[in-house]
């Protein structure tokens, strides 16, 4: 589904999933491809878009929980694209990627990153992204911020009213809360998480900064 002129999105499908986010550019990214037994349908859904999984040059994630990471590797056979981290998810990787792995009961997920990017720009070509590290939910979570076209990709820092978990390894409520007051200072028109509905409308995405400060970090 096309979002704006650059930008299309994937709600999850089913348990264990996540949101998927497309970047249509000069380099096509793709952000979190989610859950491998869900890739046929997402790859169906991309052609639905006109968009051929061999025209996605990049591949990354907002953090590196498995539900967002695990089609990484099946994603990067399909497409011939580059898995790139930023640096502090090579960083955290035993906290986010190992441990979390353990907590659950799962086997880690794997994959072979191509590079890990030393600083904190993405850009596709008209559209470019200010990476702001943002953790609590996770220690390596990082938001993908468009100042031009207003748009956060936000991963698990906010939902719909509410925030992601932090009783994860790594996680920390007080970062938590500086990470989400961080993020409520920016210009968003597209509040986009990694789980459940999009928030879309200055109004709406500030409404819902208020109600998380107001009925969910305080409870945290
Ligand atoms: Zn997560
Ligand atoms: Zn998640």
């Amino acid at each position: 589904m096309k979002l704006t002129k650059n930008l299309y999105f994937y709600p999850e499908k089913g348990m264990l999933d996540c949101n998927t986010y497309v970047i249509k550019d000069e380099t096509s990214i793709i952000i979190d491809p989610g859950l491998t037994q869900f890739l046929p349908e997402l790859l169906q859904d991309l052609h639905r878009d006109g968009i051929d999984p061999k025209d996605i040059d990049i591949i990354t994630n907002t953090h590196l929980h498995g539900d967002h990471c695990w089609a990484n590797e099946a994603f990067k056979k399909a497409s011939g694209g580059k898995i790139i981290l930023h640096n502090l998810q090579k960083k955290f990787w035993e906290a986010t990627v190992t441990q979390t792995s353990r907590f659950f009961g799962l086997p880690a997920v794997e994959f072979t990153p191509d590079s890990f990017l030393d600083n904190d720009k993405l850009n596709a070509g008209e559209i470019g992204f200010e990476l702001i590290h943002s953790p609590g939910h996770s220690p390596d979570s990082i938001c993908f911020y468009c100042r031009s076209d207003k748009i956060l990709i936000c991963g698990d820092v906010i939902f719909n009213q509410n925030t992601g978990r932090v009783d994860l390894p790594g996680g920390s409520a007080e970062q938590l809360k500086q990470s989400i007051e961080r993020l409520s200072q920016l210009e968003i028109e597209y509040l986009l998480p990694g789980h459940m509905d999009i928030v879309v409308g200055r109004e709406k995405v500030k409404n819902n900064f208020e109600f998380i400060k107001k009925h969910v970090l305080g409870y945290l």
